[in-house]
């Protein structure tokens, strides 16, 4: 915990060599980052939706903007100066494999908000069940749920 009076403002970080952003066991490097990078495509829906979590929390608009399906596609993504991702958790998923057209992800973002640069931050969490489809042969989010009902 940074003591409040400390800067708390936050900035993305870009290392290939820490563990990756979305939770799994692998480095950055050899994680999301190549899909990130377009040096490969995700197999999966579960891999592009990491994919995408690891580029909100290097603030990577070209990836998220890349991987959005045309028809919801923002024009562009803003990324907020008071807000940190902390974590991903995959809680399941449903088709979205190598075989499949469409695809769907849920799962729960944690992040940190500061009230302000300088103020207190605060813990929260999007659970939210997201869409996928194939375009083109590769995987894009389509759109999400929050709080999805099961
Ligand atoms: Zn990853």
């Amino acid at each position: 915990m940074t003591p409040p009076s400390a800067n708390t403002s936050i900035r993305p970080v870009q290392e290939l060599g820490r563990r990756c952003y979305c939770g799994s066991a692998a480095l950055f490097g050899q994680c999301c980052w190549p899909v990130i990078d377009q040096q490969r495509d995700a197999p999966t829906a579960e891999t592009l939706m990491r994919s995408r979590f690891s580029a909100y929390c290097i603030q990577n608009e070209a990836h998220l903007l890349r991987s959005w399906a045309p028809s919801t596609r923002p024009s562009r993504v803003s990324f907020s100066t008071i807000q940190e991702w902390l974590g991903l958790e995959i809680r399941s998923t449903f088709q979205g494999g190598l075989l499949d057209q469409t695809g769907r992800v849920e799962f729960v973002a944690s992040f940190e908000t500061a009230v302000s640069e300088s103020g207190p931050r605060a813990e929260s969490a999007i659970h939210e069940l997201s869409s996928f489809e194939r375009h083109e042969g590769r995987w894009v989010y389509v759109n999400g749920v929050h709080d999805p009902d099961f």
